[in-house]
């Protein structure tokens, strides 16, 4: 096997995965490009967590199978989806991150200028809209978004992420699967703004993260210097959250505004002061 590097990386990465629980059973997949028509992937209906190399599978940029006796992957449309797409593009994770799905099922989108890793690594998010696993239109769903990102949530599914290596596709799933918990959790502190909950950076600060994440080498395709291009608003993707059916209440703070109750006690004092005023005024 003269792809046996590639093959040890696809099982290293999918006993983390096994092991932070992205995955279940026989959940979740993994490939790696090869070369120009060489896709190497994980083989269907087999745990991640205890794959060997001489397991996995090899099929072309079409999908049809080249090598190995297990039948591949039945989400490889959904990978090949991506490689077609993304010539830069040499691995491709796909897994049911918790946290992250967590978002997918609740179609939150996830909130830039929050927190800074994700901000830095993963630039804005996209939330691709609900289709059967493994079918055709599962791989479309993800087209309108797969050249903007590196990172989209699978409504009421999962999500999937790719990069220039497996390395840098995992951990983008990972970044994004611990800023989704650190989310929920800043969440249950509960409280109005600005006494708790989640709290946003300013527009300024956030653009000043997108900018830095430009000096890493990563590509963004978000016009930062427009005055327009508001990073802390879904300026990507907004447009197409009717059609997925995401709602933006979880970490939208004009949302989240202080709610002002007062108690009958408190009532009855200001209704007294306003009936003295009143009658000075007489
Ligand atoms: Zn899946």
């Amino acid at each position: 096997m003269n792809d046996l590097n590639e093959r040890e990386q696809i099982c290293e990465i999918g006993r983390r995965m096994y092991q932070k629980d992205f995955v279940a059973a026989h959940e979740g997949n993994l490939s790696i490009r090869v070369d120009d028509n060489k896709i190497l992937c994980t083989p269907t209906l087999r745990c991640k967590g205890f794959m060997k190399p001489e397991e996995l599978c090899v099929v072309d940029l079409s999908g049809n199978p080249i090598e190995g006796s297990g039948r591949p992957t039945s989400e490889i449309k959904l990978h090949l989806k991506v490689y077609n797409e993304r010539p830069d593009v040499n691995a491709v994770v796909h897994s049911h991150a918790p946290h992250a799905t967590s978002f997918a099922v609740a179609r939150v989108p996830f909130p830039n200028c929050m927190l800074a890793e994700p901000d830095l690594f993963l630039g804005e998010i996209a939330l691709a809209p609900f289709e059967v696993p493994g079918s055709q239109a599962f791989a479309d769903s993800i087209l309108p978004f797969v050249k903007h990102t590196n990172a989209i949530l699978l409504a009421n599914h999962g999500v999937v992420t790719y990069g220039k290596s497996l390395e840098e596709a995992f951990w983008m799933t990972e970044i994004l699967d611990a800023a989704c918990r650190t989310l929920i959790f800043s969440k249950l502190l509960g409280g109005p703004q600005p006494l708790g909950g989640p709290q946003r950076l300013t527009s300024d600060e956030g653009k000043l993260l997108a900018q830095t994440r430009q000096h890493f080498g990563f590509k963004d395709p978000r016009p930062l210097d427009d005055p327009n291009c508001d990073v802390c608003d879904h300026f990507l993707f907004k447009s197409t959250w009717k059609s997925v059916g995401v709602c933006d209440t979880a970490f939208n703070s004009s949302e989240e505004k202080p709610q002002v109750s007062l108690d009958d006690a408190s009532c009855r004092r200001i209704a007294e002061r306003l009936a003295e005023l009143i009658n000075d005024k007489l």
